[in-house]
């Protein structure tokens, strides 16, 4: 069975990631106290290499990573690549929330526009760093709303839609997300390798 190794501990994108591939993928993550690898690039696409190539260099398997950013088109695309580290090193996810929406309280409601943006590395052996792109793209709102998910999802609204993120199901959520859009990219990709 062929294997592939993840850089990431986090559950829910492993679920998605297995179920976007089915039971025919050894799917191989790191182990809680493996150490996580530093983001000091300054695009998504660095930190997403950062972190491919170093799950490559430790397992020599097929190895993927993602970064996700969140791009506000009031504060000219940030919190950007920062999205984690918004209001600081060790900044909560409500923490972060407050931040944006305190930068925003002048802003026209009409420049509000913002879109998640997933970049997937992929590195396999004797090709060039592979790169794939999701984007959801909606609205920030003043006023958080609904308890699912997480990050900024009570804040952002999908385009065509008038709930937040954070009022959706997961399931509903993968359907559209910049996540979920990056890793069914990648998938594809996969399917043509194996
Ligand atoms: P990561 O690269 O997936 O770790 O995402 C970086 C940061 O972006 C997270 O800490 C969250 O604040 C935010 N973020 C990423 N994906 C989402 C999402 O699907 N909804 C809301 N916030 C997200």
């Amino acid at each position: 069975m062929p294997s592939l190794y993840v850089s990431t501990k986090n559950k829910d994108k492993l679920r998605e990631l297995k179920e976007l591939l089915g039971e025919e993928v050894e799917v191989l993550h790191p182990a809680p106290d493996d150490p996580d690898v530093d983001e000091t690039g300054d695009t998504l696409f660095a930190n997403a290499l950062l972190k491919a190539l170093e799950g490559f260099r430790r397992t020599g398997q097929l190895s993927i990573a993602d970064d996700t950013g969140l791009e506000v088109d009031a504060l000219d695309g940030a919190p950007g690549v920062f999205a984690a580290r918004y209001a600081g090193e060790n900044a909560t996810y409500a923490d972060n929330v407050n931040k944006l929406l305190h930068e925003l309280r002048d802003a026209d409601p009409a420049t509000m526009t913002a879109r998640f943006r997933t970049v997937i590395c992929c590195i396999a052996e004797g090709q060039e760093p592979l790169r794939f792109d999701g984007v959801l793209e909606g609205r920030i709102i003043d006023t958080p709303r609904g308890e699912n998910g997480f990050g900024y999802d009570p804040v952002f609204v999908p385009e065509n839609e008038t709930r937040t993120l954070a009022e959706m199901g997961a399931e509903e959520k993968n359907k559209i997300s910049h996540r979920g859009r990056a890793l069914r990219a990648f998938a594809d990709w996969w399917r043509t390798q194996v």
